[in-house]
């Protein structure tokens, strides 16, 4: 099996949040207990039991409000921080096959705080009980029994792609082309560093807090600025500095 990956086409998305609920379905989850905050994103967060949720941004860009969904979840990073933060080998799985990046429950034994602060988008969650961390998975049940992840499956206007990654890249390639005659600042999203690419129709900063990797932690380092890379290096060094 190879390389796999999503490409989320955030042009497409009408915030219908039938991937969250497949989510919760296929991963047996039950419901959170939420209440008003004035926004329709519900759940507001990730949690142990939340491991997809659409995020609500509106904005007004060229004098028109707009709303800019997020249907968000762990990337799969192609060199994971997490794992990186992490002091038992075995507690995240980073799949060889699919590239799935997979926690167990030997995360309960893992510094969280360190995993959570690691993690470029702000992913991981613990369970306050049992202490163990949890996120999305890609599926990967489903992807090596050859079935497309849940959300995908369950997405109803092409938002949610998934395949091998050379597909999903000449598709997010195809698909940025084509976006950008609608929607001129449209682009990729850290697409080397991840294995969930988002295209978005304008800034990413108009999205989600998260949909860019978060740079906030890593120094300073001269005039030039970081390359994704070159910034996920630098995220997982200091973790790793810490552990040694
Ligand atoms: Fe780990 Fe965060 Fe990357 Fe997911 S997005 S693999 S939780 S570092
Ligand atoms: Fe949830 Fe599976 Fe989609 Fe991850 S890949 S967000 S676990 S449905
Ligand atoms: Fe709906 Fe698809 Fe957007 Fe999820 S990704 S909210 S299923 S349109």
């Amino acid at each position: 099996m190879s390389d796999k990956s999503f490409l989320v086409d955030l042009t497409r998305c009408i915030g219908c949040r039938g991937c969250q609920i497949a989510c919760k379905q296929w991963k047996k989850l039950p419901g959170e207990e939420t209440k008003n905050t004035g926004s329709h994103q519900n759940p507001p967060d990730f949690s142990f039991i939340t491991l997809r949720t659409v995020r609500y941004s509106e904005q007004v860009t060229d004098g028109k409000l707009r709303w800019f969904f997020t249907p968000d979840q762990c990337r799969h990073c192609i060199d994971p921080p997490c794992k990186a933060a992490t002091n038992d080998p075995l507690s995240v799985f980073h799949d060889p096959e699919t590239g799935a990046v997979v926690y167990n429950e030997r995360t309960a034994k893992e510094p969280y705080q360190t995993m959570r602060a690691a993690c470029p988008y702000n992913v991981p969650r613990q369970n306050a009980k049992t202490k163990v961390v949890a996120k999305c998975d890609m599926c990967n049940d489903r992807v090596h029994a050859g079935m497309l992840p849940a959300c995908v499956k369950a997405c109803p206007t092409g938002t949610m792609n998934f395949g091998d990654r050379d597909a999903m890249l000449k598709l997010a390639a195809e698909r940025l082309a084509e976006a950008k005659k609608e929607f001129p600042r449209a682009q990729l999203v850290d697409a080397e560093t991840v294995r969930v690419i988002f295209l978005a129709a304008d800034d990413p900063k108009l999205y989600a807090k998260n949909l860019l990797a978060d740079a906030s932690s890593v120094p300073p380092r001269g005039p030039r600025e970081y390359t994704r890379q070159e910034l996920f290096a630098a995220l997982a060094k200091p973790v790793r500095n810490i552990l040694e």
